[in-house]
């Protein structure tokens, strides 16, 4: 029996692959999981015909680093800062992370994915520093395989709490029973805490437990007043930085360090609505470029922040463009030009799949990548007429123009509704997971 295939036709094609272009009209030709062809006038044949017109077919978004198992938690968190006696630190990884059963981390999960797809994301990191036992670990990968989202598992030691003496083994179980291929959705990354979380020995430690299953790591580094103390400059004079890491904010390393992660070929994960709100420091968006690297944008922690793409692009963008005009202003000879919105689309896309290892599947829409699509409404009120479409995408639309969404080619999204969901069901799992979480920690919720 032939693949399924799929002819998405008409739309205002955004390949994002230089050697693609980007097409006023065209199609996009899904075959089985996998773009087959990309250009106007393509034979239909006996596929599927989804009608394009007034709209933007471009790549699904990627986001670097969320900690899924906080899906439950959305906005718990929004005016508390990341450090201090009542912060995110002390309520949300402290307090409440430490009661979850695996069915919370499941749920957590499991809305976090689907939250994800509705906003056109289809491939994630999930930095999932919920494993308190293997229990845990089997709950949150069977959520990211029951959503069909592309994901990678970015196994996390419990913050709150030493690991246990078999936590090492668990990670090693888990590696080889769910990832021993690496042809499918879901990848393995090791998030360990980090050199200003932990000991060098244990970072070292955990660095060589990665490289051992052949997990890519994914870290926080530069973290507030936690990033001020030369950590990674250790473990980069050590010889542990490599081209395998995602560098996690990085908003208070010294210039060394933030050079020895480009010299060595590392990706980074900005999360810069949670750097500017929570307190990390300053986004060092512009200390990267200046170096020749561009980010990753990342949603981080839907206990803050909303969980779309749109939001990320339009920060970051903003933040860069206030900083070369206040230099200008200031009277400064020189300063650094404005990122336009083809550079931040680009990194919510393919910058994005090279910091989750997966820019050979996903980021583009070049025919032979996995069909992650996403279709994005122009005869919408908040963006019609449609005069630049990377500039709409980028400055006008937001989750509410996402109309259709295909992972690996297989629909989650279709005429603005998520595919084989049961919203009702979702939503009252998910406010008893909260409750059980909320009322065990003896968390006080927010008072209005
Ligand atoms: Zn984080």
């Amino acid at each position: 029996m032939s693949e399924p295939r799929t002819l998405i036709k008409g739309g205002t094609v955004l390949t994002l692959d230089p050697a693609h272009g980007n097409h006023h009209q065209a199609d996009v030709l899904i075959e089985g999981s996998k773009i087959a062809a990309v250009g106007p006038d393509l034979e239909a044949g006996d596929a599927e015909v989804v009608d394009a017109a007034n709209t933007v077919v471009m790549p699904g978004f990627v986001d670097s680093h969320r900690h899924l198992w906080e899906g439950i938690l959305r906005n718990i968190g929004t005016d508390v800062p990341l450090e201090g006696e009542v912060s995110y630190l002390a309520f949300i990884l402290n307090t409440l992370a430490p009661v979850y059963r695996p069915e919370d981390a499941y749920i957590g999960d499991l809305i976090s994915c689907y939250g994800a797809l509705d906003a056109g994301i289809t491939t994630i990191l999930d930095w999932s520093h919920i494993q308190a036992t293997p229990d845990h670990t089997e709950a949150v990968i069977k959520a990211l395989g029951d959503s069909g989202i592309r994901a990678v598992f970015a196994y996390g030691n419990p913050w709150w709490k030493a690991p246990e003496p078999d936590q090492d083994e668990w990670f090693r179980t888990a590696a080889s029973s769910h990832f021993s291929s690496k042809d499918q959705l879901l990848t393995l990354g090791y998030a360990p805490p980090g050199p200003e979380f932990t000991p060098f020995e244990v970072s070292e430690a955990q660095w060589n437990l990665a490289r051992e299953v052949d997990a890519r790591i994914t870290v926080h580094v530069g973290v507030g007043t936690f990033g001020r103390n030369d950590k990674v400059g250790e473990m980069a004079r050590a010889g542990l930085l490599g081209d395998d890491t995602t560098y996690i904010h990085c908003t208070t390393l010294n210039d060394d360090e933030v050079q020895a992660i480009v010299d060595t070929g590392g990706t980074v994960s900005l999360a810069v609505p949670v750097e500017m709100m929570m307190g990390h420091g300053m986004p060092p968006t512009q200390r990267f470029l200046d170096r020749g690297l561009s980010p990753s944008l990342s949603v981080d922690v839907e206990t803050n922040v909303p969980s779309d793409m749109f939001t990320q692009m339009r920060t970051v963008i903003s933040l860069q463009h206030v900083m070369c005009f206040d230099q200008k202003f200031a009277g400064a000879e020189t300063f650094p030009d404005q990122i336009t919105s083809r550079d931040v689309i680009r990194w919510a896309t393919v910058e994005g799949a090279r910091a989750n290892g997966l820019d050979h599947k996903t980021g583009t829409l070049t025919p032979g990548k996995e069909a992650d699509v996403i279709m994005l409404r122009t005869d919408r009120i908040n963006v019609m007429p449609v005069n630049d479409p990377i500039g709409a995408v980028v400055w006008g639309m937001d989750t509410s123009n996402v109309d259709s969404v295909w992972v690996a080619g297989v629909a989650k999204k279709r005429d603005g509704k998520l595919v084989g969901v049961d919203l009702d069901r979702l939503a009252s799992e998910a406010a008893a997971a909260r409750d059980y979480v909320v009322s065990t920690s003896g968390f006080q919720l927010p008072q209005i």
